[in-house]
């Protein structure tokens, strides 16, 4: 609970001006309780605005996205588009398309960005958007007419110099394509920059894909040397989700020597010893599009059990949640303790509830928040971007090479600012004050804008 009386301040006016937004309110009171100690130590943060003006985001875009379905039927889907933060860069983010997508979850998500695009140390600001169109059992040709709607509204609000958009839950490669594509048709113009994520052969960088999942092992790795002298070797994982972040990170895991044993889907989870194969998993869920527990008809030493959170009773050495927001709480927190779990990193966007988050940090367990360690995706669009204006393509290995350069370094910055603010090791208070000071740095120099 937050004791400094401004803070307290600066969080009413956020209930107050954004109602019934719990994700929202979530995201910020986590992040002002990070700020608590440093606020204390700086009183000038009460008078210079820099901490209300963070929480209200620069602009909100809402729209209506008309598209007619495979039956010639009209459908109406709703548009968003946050644009929270521009102090050292343009608005950067993903859009999710997604039945539970709302103000609020734009906002929490567009805020989180705003940190971790920080944290990432390249010119990137905070954004983030998406619709409450569900992609599941869509056609293709849905899918495409979708995409050319959401964008014909979208492409005014977007640039490479204002505000780069590119993938997130429900938008894939395949989504990219078609958002762009009528991104050019729109504008004349071939503006590679203008969204990140896109396929290889007109201006992707290659290891986007792979990126946010490898980037999670790769600060996890940096973590497990640094704060326990240890590794990924001979470990128990357990990955949530087995979309884009999942997938690849299960793929890393396993290239550093651990065992995957389970992973799940919005359905259920599959368990298995031998550890997932891979191949067979991507073929389903990549391919296919089908559901998680035809895994079992092709590995038979494999279960598979219904509902989301028996997963999270697997027991595991470490725990890598990849799947949605508030996915893990406080029960399944307990079942991992329980079963003596060693370290947890976030690769979805805030996945574990704070009182799930709370009783890890009690525990003792090694707790990567997932503005750093996810941060892994927006680094290499920020790569992407790079190459764009360079009409250059790097290798796999460049790009990979400096994914892992950046995601040690958000870890040193994490872990050193929760040295410096007298809490080693607490990287939640860490991400959030390394992140906010480069922001508020910025802010401040532009005259808090
Ligand atoms: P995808 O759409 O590729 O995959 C999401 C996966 O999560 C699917 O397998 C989905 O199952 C599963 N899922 C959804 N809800 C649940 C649930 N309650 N329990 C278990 N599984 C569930 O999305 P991404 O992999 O791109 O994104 C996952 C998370 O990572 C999100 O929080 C996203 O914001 C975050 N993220 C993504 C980045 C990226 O580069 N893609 C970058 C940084 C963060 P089903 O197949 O049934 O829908």
């Amino acid at each position: 609970m937050l004791t400094n009386a401004y803070l307290q301040g600066v969080y009413q006016t956020v209930l107050n001006r954004n109602p019934g937004e719990s994700e929202f309110h979530q995201a910020v009171l986590e992040v002002l309780e990070s700020l608590e100690a440093y606020v204390e130590m700086h009183p000038e943060f009460e008078t210079n605005g820099v901490i209300d003006a963070l929480v209200e985001p620069e602009r909100f875009i809402c729209f209506r996205v008309p598209w007619v379905d495979d039956h010639g039927r009209q459908q109406i889907n709703r548009g968003f588009r946050v644009q929270f933060n521009s102090a050292i860069g343009p608005y950067k983010g993903g859009l999710r398309f997604h039945p539970s997508v709302n103000s609020s979850i734009i906002k929490f998500l567009g805020f989180e960005q705003t940190f971790k695009n920080s944290l990432t140390t390249l010119p990137m600001g905070g954004g983030k958007g998406g619709s409450d169109f569900d992609p599941k059992g869509k056609s293709n040709t849905e899918i495409l007419h979708f995409c050319q709607s959401f964008m014909t509204e979208l492409y005014r609000h977007i640039g490479q110099f204002t505000d780069v958009p590119a993938g997130d839950i429900g938008v894939g490669a395949r989504e990219v394509g078609y958002l762009f594509g009528q991104y050019k048709r729109i504008t004349n113009r071939f503006d590679g920059g203008v969204i990140t994520g896109k396929g290889i052969s007109f201006g992707g960088s290659k290891g986007r894909t792979e990126a946010t999942g490898y980037g999670v092992c790769y600060f996890t790795q940096e973590l497990l040397a640094c704060m326990k002298n240890d590794s990924f070797k001979d470990k128990i994982v357990v990955v949530s989700g087995s979309g884009n972040v999942a997938t690849y990170a299960a793929e890393k895991a396993t290239q550093l020597g651990a065992t995957v044993v389970a992973m799940s889907d919005s359905d259920g989870y599959i368990y298995d010893p031998n550890g997932i194969r891979l191949d067979i998993l991507k073929e389903i869920k990549q391919i296919r599009r089908a559901r998680i527990s035809e895994y079992v008809f092709q590995v038979p030493t494999a279960q598979y059990f219904e509902g989301c959170h028996g997963i999270w009773s697997v027991k595991c050495d470490i725990a890598l949640p990849c799947a949605t927001q508030n996915e893990l709480n406080l029960d399944d927190a307990k079942k991992l303790i329980a079963n003596g779990i060693q370290v947890l990193c976030e690769g979805a966007n805030m996945p574990c509830t704070p009182d799930a988050t709370a009783a890890f940090q009690e525990a003792g367990i090694l707790f990567g928040p997932a503005k750093a360690a996810n941060a892994g995706g927006v680094s290499v669009s920020g790569l992407e971007m790079s190459q764009n204006s360079q009409r250059l393509s790097w290798t796999f290995e460049e790009v990979d090479e400096r994914l892992q350069g950046i995601m040690v370094g958000i870890f040193h910055a994490a872990y050193d600012a929760s040295v410096a603010c007298g809490k080693p090791g607490n990287l939640v208070l860490g991400a959030n004050v390394a992140g906010f000071l480069k922001v508020a740095e910025a802010m401040i120099a532009q005259g808090v804008v």
